[in-house]
């Protein structure tokens, strides 16, 4: 996953850096690492930890380290532990490189450059990238060629900045299934994983294309092909301001962006209705391509994945179009059963999520029609997908997403109603009327549930003393339980388990005892009866349940221990305050155990490596 970013112009650069790098911490934080020109050299420092252990080491040894011009990172790791020698930028006397993803190949290089007389230094398959731009440059000559000649022998994903030594205040850039932007202002140039990196400075740039290489100079930036010639790009303009990627009097991003996510929904849903009806602007799914769709395959990781459940349930029961969620990291080597007549939906917040990025383009192999839902603009996914819906959800910073998962959730329901509607099973006035619900008095029932965060606190200090806790519910509730598990364990590490409420006793309820914590969510109408049975299997067990659920569930109080009444809404939508709800008792949980909430041990947003 990784953030690189680099900046060659008028003003000191390592401040530059390191306050990008910043912005890129979400992306991950094993390690950081600047390296900046200075007169003849180029000076490097690098360490295990957040940026703040860079910071301190360049106050303390490098202090009067000055530099127009330089690169940095922010590591993932993925080969060789987080340390010290291990930490980006890597590179040789000549040359020094930042890389975001996997050199696959890098062990067979690794011991041809050996043989070539190149000593390693770490074991990052980075270092071979490095070493064979070396072993090429010092052949060739020429930077470009020596990038365009490396690069075709690797094999994997990367985004990779270059600084030559003897070629001052120029950076040069490379990428291949990693994302990458050329940033551009009046005070110099920049290049960046991703747009908060260069916020405080621009708002133009460029997406870099897919193995294409970009030169940045002080006075501009020019793009080239991996044969040298040259190309022209359209100039990009961010829509959303600095303030967007800032806490803003929030303690932390997760609770900004979930106090975030009526806004998210009302802009997602609101601006594709005309008239209150859904209408995408994808000219390639109009209501005669929709009406001939055999089935839908929904690819995604993670908490995308988790939305396509919810997905899945709303348009198999309103659209009748069968509808399976595959894992992004399994359906590419699954060998895929697809029809022509299939609909391949990738779901991604960031656009860039290599599982899914592969999926994409195996389904683009298979023939099929594809069409994705993404939250960044110009994201490859976005580009490379034959329709794209965007998610307004604005930039997401904290790893745990919250309000990308709730737009995917909501452009889910919106497809459920858009498809119901091509097919003819619901008329226009239904589907205006459950589309401007969408739009308004979801947004309204989240941010009521916002507003619970007694309720939410109370329960965190609860759950917090506890090393299991289970979550069950059924159909709807069932996703919404595997999804509120996920972010209760990624952010307060106490293990927990989501269960289809029937399922529980042909699993773990042996791990049930005195005291454990059960959320049940019972916010379907049909089910009460057999939830009220799977909630008694539980309590006669010794569980602590917390019955999540809609005013008039039928609560007997020997039913739970304590009680969270989900804000009026209609059933249909019932999972939109409940998810939200359960997002901030997980937060609340976290905050109390004092764990570091917007960047979970171990994680990265925006999952650029398969
Ligand atoms: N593979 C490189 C490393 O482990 C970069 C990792 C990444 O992009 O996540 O250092």
């Amino acid at each position: 996953m990784c953030g690189i970013i680099g900046y060659t112009g008028k003003k000191s650069a390592v401040p530059i850096l390191l306050d990008g790098l910043r912005a890129l911490e979400y992306r991950g934080y094993d390690s950081a690492g600047v390296a900046v020109f200075t007169g003849e050299h180029i000076t490097t420092v690098k360490a295990k930890g957040r940026i703040d252990a860079v910071d301190e080491i360049i106050k303390k040894d490098h202090s009067e380290l000055f530099s127009t011009c330089g690169i940095g990172h922010t590591r993932w790791a993925t080969h060789g532990e987080p340390s010290d020698r291990n930490s980006h930028p890597h590179g040789t006397d000549s040359l020094m490189i930042v890389h975001n993803g996997i050199i696959e190949n890098y062990m067979v290089l690794k011991e041809r450059l050996v043989k070539e007389g190149y000593e390693f230094l770490s074991e990052t398959d980075t270092e071979s990238a490095a070493k064979l731009i070396d072993l090429y440059y010092k052949k060739l000559g020429d930077p470009m060629k020596a990038i365009a000649s490396a690069v075709s022998e690797l094999v994997g994903s990367f985004a990779i900045g270059v600084v030559f030594r003897d070629i001052p205040g120029k950076i040069y850039a490379v990428r291949r299934d990693n994302p990458l932007i050329v940033a551009v202002s009046d005070e110099g140039n920049f290049i960046a994983s991703d747009i908060p990196a260069i916020l405080k400075h621009t708002k133009k740039y460029y997406q870099l294309g897919e193995g294409d290489i970009a030169l940045i100079e002080e006075n501009g930036v020019s793009f080239f092909g991996a044969n040298g010639d040259k190309k022209e790009y359209e100039l990009l303009e961010v829509k959303w301001s600095f303030d967007a990627a800032e806490k803003g009097g929030f303690d932390h991003f997760m609770l900004k962006e979930i106090h975030e996510e009526p806004k998210s929904v009302e802009k997602t849903i609101h601006t594709r209705l005309v008239d209150g009806l859904p209408v995408f602007g994808i000219p390639t799914l109009d209501s005669e391509k929709i009406s001939k769709i055999k089935k839908i395959h929904m690819v995604a990781c993670g908490s995308a994945m988790h939305a396509a459940m919810v997905g899945r349930q709303m348009i198999e029961k309103m659209a009748r179009i069968p509808v399976s969620v595959e894992i992004a990291s399994e359906f590419r080597y699954n060998d895929p059963i697809i029809d022509k007549d299939d609909l391949v939906l990738l779901i991604t917040q960031s656009g860039e999520t290599a599982d899914t990025l592969a999926a994409l383009r195996l389904a683009k192999k298979l023939g099929v029609y594809t069409l994705s839902i993404v939250n960044v603009v110009g994201s490859s996914i976005a580009r490379e997908s034959d329709g794209v819906f965007y998610t307004w959800a604005g930039p997401e910073i904290a790893v745990a997403t919250t309000k990308g998962y709730t737009v995917q959730m909501a452009t889910l329901f919106l497809f459920a109603f858009r498809f119901a509607q091509a097919k003819g099973f619901i008329t226009d006035d239904t589907t205006k009327e459950l589309s401007t619900c969408l739009a308004g008095e979801v947004p309204a029932a989240i941010e009521k549930a916002i507003s619970m965060v007694d309720t939410a606190k109370k329960i965190a200090e609860y759950c917090k003393d506890h090393e299991h806790v289970f979550y069950i519910g059924r159909g709807i509730d069932y996703a919404l339980a595997v999804e509120a598990s996920l972010k209760l364990k990624e952010i307060s590490y106490i293990h927990a388990e989501a269960y289809a409420a029937g399922e529980l006793k042909h699993g773990t309820i042996s791990l049930v005892t005195d005291g454990v914590p059960v959320f049940a969510i019972a916010t379907n109408r049909a089910m009460y009866e057999k939830m009220i049975s799977n909630i008694r299997e539980v309590k006669s067990r010794g569980a602590h349940v917390i019955l999540v659920c809609a005013s008039d569930f039928p609560a007997a109080p020997d039913l739970y221990d304590d009680l969270i009444i989900v804000p009026d809404v209609p059933e249909t939508f019932a999972a939109f305050p409940t998810i939200t709800i359960l997002q901030m008792v997980a937060y609340y949980t976290a905050v109390s155990l004092g764990c570091d909430v917007d960047k979970p041990r171990n994680l990265a947003k925006s999952v650029t490596v398969e």
